[in-house]
């Protein structure tokens, strides 16, 4: 049987209305289609909504973690730990500014970074930790606050996963050094492309916000045409007309979260009695965003290549989150990792595939994922 094209559901989706729409136009008709006041009010609002003083948006969320990485003055030898289980920006970002990322092995139960673990890989060289709010839930930010303070590491949080997600009551956004959001199609809210660095530190912030117009620092005392580059920028500008889909796209945050946070109990109440899957779990401390909703089959008959393409034949398009950074040939080749170096993370990511989730996505849709998933399990 093929599924009519029309049917497929993906594992992500974006949600643009026509209100979405009207506002970019209202900025391509503009004058000021980049670099306009629309980048500041987006800033503004995303740094109000989590409680942070200072908001940076550029192209991306990967360019974002970039700048923040080079505030955080990593260089050549440095050591950033990181978690292996989160998409490759995270690590690659610390490679582009000539660090090293050191891996320290996930909690199987939170999949987020295990704090014991992340000690374990402290050596001289260790400048920062970028911990990753996996599948939108937050880690246990205290714990390894406790690290990074006894050992003077900045933190620098990954939470393309987590916008609009808390941590014992608290917004995700202001409880690291710096937090990163990307705004890609898959993610809680989109612009297109683009991504932010939320932080309390002015010095950072400042930095960041040259950083991102190619290192350019004006001093209008010598001239409205006078500029310096002091150090070495990128152009990791964002433009005007997406953060006008930003702002737009803000105003449902939390009608997304709502709904994501509904399809999460569908789906919860449907596969929490099955033995042979295990459900990704929300730590009492944490309200999750829930970006993704991964499941991990305990494999019997069945291998995870099967299992992905019974899906796809039955027009569910489920992904795998992820493989371990640790294990792409780039790392392996490039810093000597091998299969083994982080077995929790390994385990979890043979047996993961994660399962549609965007708010768009409609009761019927849920329920059809829940059953081809039941099928494929009862091989039916
Ligand atoms: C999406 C994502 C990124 C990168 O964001 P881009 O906007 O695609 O560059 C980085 N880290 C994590 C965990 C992500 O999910």
């Amino acid at each position: 049987m093929t599924i009519p094209e029309e049917n497929f559901i993906p594992y992500a989706k974006q949600w643009i209305d026509e209100d979405d729409i009207k506002e970019v136009e209202k900025v391509l008709r503009s004058d000021w289609i980049t670099q306009g006041p629309a980048i500041d009010e987006f800033e503004k609002k995303v740094a109000e909504y989590c409680d942070a003083k200072y908001a940076v948006a550029v192209s991306s969320g990967t360019a974002a973690l970039h700048i923040a990485y080079k505030v955080a003055g990593i260089g050549k030898g440095d050591e950033v730990i990181t978690s292996p289980m989160t998409f490759a920006g995270t690590a690659n970002a610390v490679v582009y500014c000539g660090g090293t990322p050191v891996f320290a092995d996930i909690d199987p139960d939170t999949l987020n970074i295990d704090p014991k673990e992340i000690e374990k890989k402290i050596t001289e060289k260790t400048k920062a930790i970028a911990i990753v709010d996996f599948a939108g839930t937050p880690c246990d930010i205290d714990a390894i606050k406790e690290i990074a303070d006894k050992h003077n590491l900045i933190i620098i949080e990954d939470a393309c996963h987590a916008l609009g997600a808390e941590y014992k009551g608290k917004k995700v956004g202001k409880l690291s050094d710096m937090t990163v959001f990307s705004f890609h199609p898959a993610k809680v809210i989109t612009t297109g492309e683009g991504g932010m660095i939320l932080t309390d530190n002015k010095e950072f912030a400042d930095k960041m916000k040259v950083l991102r117009h190619h290192g350019v620092v004006k001093n209008p005392e010598k001239g409205g045409w006078y500029y310096d580059i002091e150090e070495l920028g990128y152009n990791f500008r964002i433009t005007s007309f997406q953060c006008a889909l930003g702002i737009s796209q803000f105003k449902k945050l939390d009608k997304f979260i709502e709904r994501r946070r509904e399809i999460v109990e569908m789906y919860n109440k449907a596969f929490s009695d099955i033995d042979e899957i295990i459900i990704p779990t929300e730590s009492d401390y944490a309200k999750s965003a829930w970006h993704i909703y991964p499941i991990q089959f305990k494999l019997g008959k069945l291998n995870r290549k099967e299992i992905f393409d019974k899906f796809h034949e039955q027009g569910i398009g489920v992904q795998l989150h992820y493989t371990p950074v640790h294990l792409f040939s780039f790392y392996k080749k490039e810093f000597g990792y091998k299969v083994g170096d982080y077995p929790m993370a390994e385990k979890y990511s043979e047996r993961a595939i994660t399962l549609p989730l965007f708010p768009k996505m409609t009761n019927k849709e849920v329920e059809r994922v829940i059953k081809v998933t039941k099928d494929i399990i009862y091989d039916k």
